[in-house]
């Protein structure tokens, strides 16, 4: 059994959650506290608003013990608003980031054009094809040696992966594919 923690502030959390329930032999635990964390293999941080969920991780305490979490090894998921607070730097900084992975990232870089939308991606390592849903969604406008860019739409990288830390630009627990999951459950 795996436990995989959906970090539980604000954002998307219970399609996260229902999501990693339909999967075989996993565990999701809603997370709002840092003694949470030792019992987990994995940690999702979801979308949602960037600037309001880097706020409340700190007020709960969260923000080193996550990054332990990172060092340990263990992996993590970042979604949309979640590959902002994993990533090392944005454009205006803004945002307190948590620095997990080496990108920069342009916030609502999709967001400014078309505010939302559908496509399918194919996915280095995952798969052909896959629904992604953007939401005022950043993008990756530089990432370091150590990353592997996954997926992109026209020249922008929307998926990357650094060795625990996987990230991207959508929402894949808002459809009905849960090859992401399924991915990132298992690397966990
Ligand atoms: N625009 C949001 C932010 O940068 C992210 C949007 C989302 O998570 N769907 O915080």
């Amino acid at each position: 059994l795996k436990k995989v923690g959906v970090l539980n502030l604000q954002g998307a959390v219970s399609e996260h959650i229902t999501m990693l329930n339909s999967l075989d032999n996993v565990q999701a635990i809603a997370v709002k506290h840092p003694e949470q964390l030792a019992e987990l293999d994995g940690l999702i941080i979801p979308g949602g608003e960037s600037t309001t969920i880097s706020r409340l991780i700190k007020q709960n305490g969260l923000f080193e013990p996550i990054k332990q979490f990172a060092q340990q090894g263990k992996g993590i998921l970042g979604t949309c608003a979640g590959l902002v607070l994993c990533g090392k730097t944005t454009t205006h900084n803004e945002v307190e980031q948590l620095a997990l992975t080496d990108i920069c990232v342009e916030r609502n870089g999709f967001g400014r054009q078309i505010n939302s939308f559908e496509t399918k991606l194919d996915v280095k390592l995952i798969g052909q094809q896959i629904p992604a849903v953007f939401i005022r969604a950043p993008y990756i406008t530089k990432a370091g040696e150590q990353v592997e860019q996954l997926a992109f739409i026209d020249e922008h990288c929307v998926m990357a992966k650094q060795n625990n830390i996987l990230v991207c630009s959508f929402h894949p627990e808002l459809t009905q594919d849960n090859r992401i999951m399924h991915y990132f459950v298992e690397s966990c």
